[in-house]
């Protein structure tokens, strides 16, 4: 993966003006504050909610993640050899549960990527 690539900003929570920048505060194994984003980039400076509510969006792709997850988990269940309603139910639950940190935060940094109107600049991808 090429250094500062959209892909590697997608996939780190990078800033989507200078992808040095983290957008959450903390790391994803922090599971007590994975939500806690930074307001302003730390690396560039840039806004990382471009107006107030932005992130509402966010909920559209949070709710393709989910139900992309449970049409997948649904069908690998009933391949596996289509058990009791209870344990798709259960399955599902569980495993969506457990996604809860990694469907906030990429919904949020895949929204922001996509949708924030944020241009990349290379010249601030520098180390200061
Ligand atoms: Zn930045």
């Amino acid at each position: 993966m090429r250094k500062n690539s959209y892909t590697e900003a997608l996939l780190r929570g990078k800033c989507p003006r200078c992808r040095e920048g983290h957008i959450f505060m903390y790391p994803i194994s922090r599971i007590s504050k994975f939500n806690i984003m930074n307001e302003i980039c730390p690396h560039c400076g840039v806004r990382l909610e471009p107006e107030p509510g932005f992130f509402q969006g966010a909920m559209y792709v949070g709710y393709a993640f989910t139900v992309a997850v449970l049409v997948i988990l649904g069908i690998a269940i009933y391949v596996a050899g289509d058990p009791s309603e209870w344990v798709y139910i259960g399955t599902i639950i569980a495993v969506m549960v457990f996604l809860v940190p990694f469907n906030y935060r990429y919904s949020r940094i895949f929204y922001l990527l996509l949708f924030g109107g944020i241009k990349y600049n290379p010249q601030l991808s520098q180390t200061k």
